[in-house]
């Protein structure tokens, strides 16, 4: 993250509504594997499209190496690299249910001591310079977000502290070690169906505990 970007809490106001997108869809175009999926996510679509996690993967979700680990992303196809759950009339068919990076646009996340903030991606959405403000938990639009966010933070200081063991591994036992790493945790955190009428979180840290 630049240093040079205000850092927020969630229950802050700032500048980044525009108008529910109206005639937009520039964020669900040509994103690359940028959008990366968490456990979360994976919770949120197999309840939400009453899917299994394989199912995903053989649809809208790719996997990728994601800074030395194998994680899901969305999956953009078609002439115009577009996310496969943009609807006809340009608007996410599963707003619902969104991915957690799909409500966060146009705002960054930031780690830093334990903790999360957000940031503004400058120039990220450039719809309308006419924005509005909108406090941040209500247009991440998560509830309860001290859980979610508690979440989030947990998952990001894991991967990180996998990535550090990783990087610390000797040259000839490193591409074994990311690979079982990443296998273990696509195994343990989204290949292993979520029991959907269960709380996502009690199944989340049963999981972490493994
Ligand atoms: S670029 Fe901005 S206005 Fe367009 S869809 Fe994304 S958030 Fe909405
Ligand atoms: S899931 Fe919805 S909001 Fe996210 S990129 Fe796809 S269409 Fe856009």
């Amino acid at each position: 993250m630049s240093g040079a970007n205000e850092l927020f809490e969630s229950y802050k106001n700032v500048k980044i509504g525009c108008h529910d997108c109206k005639g937009c869809s520039d964020c669900c175009r040509g994103m690359g594997n940028s959008i990366i999926l968490d456990p979360f996510d994976f919770y949120e679509l197999e309840t939400g499209l009453q899917c299994t996690p394989q199912e995903l993967l053989l649809g809208q979700v790719e996997l990728n190496v994601h800074e030395g680990l194998i994680l899901p992303n969305l999956k953009m196809a078609g002439e115009e690299e577009q996310c496969m759950f943009l609807n006809a009339q340009g608007r996410c068919g599963i707003h619902g249910f969104r991915p957690g990076l799909c409500r966060l646009f146009p705002l960054g996340r930031n780690y830093e001591d334990g903790k999360l903030s957000y940031f503004i991606l400058q120039d990220a959405c450039q719809s309308t310079k006419d924005k509005t403000k909108v406090k941040i938990i209500h247009w991440i639009d998560i509830t309860p977000m001290e859980k979610y966010e508690r979440f989030l933070t947990d998952w990001h200081y894991f991967l990180k502290d996998v990535r550090e063991k990783n990087a610390a591994l000797p040259k000839t036992q490193w591409e074994s070690g990311v690979k079982n790493a990443s296998m273990n945790i696509l195994q343990n955190f989204y290949l292993n169906p979520y029991d959907c009428k269960r709380d996502f979180y009690e199944q989340f840290y049963e999981r972490m505990k493994l």
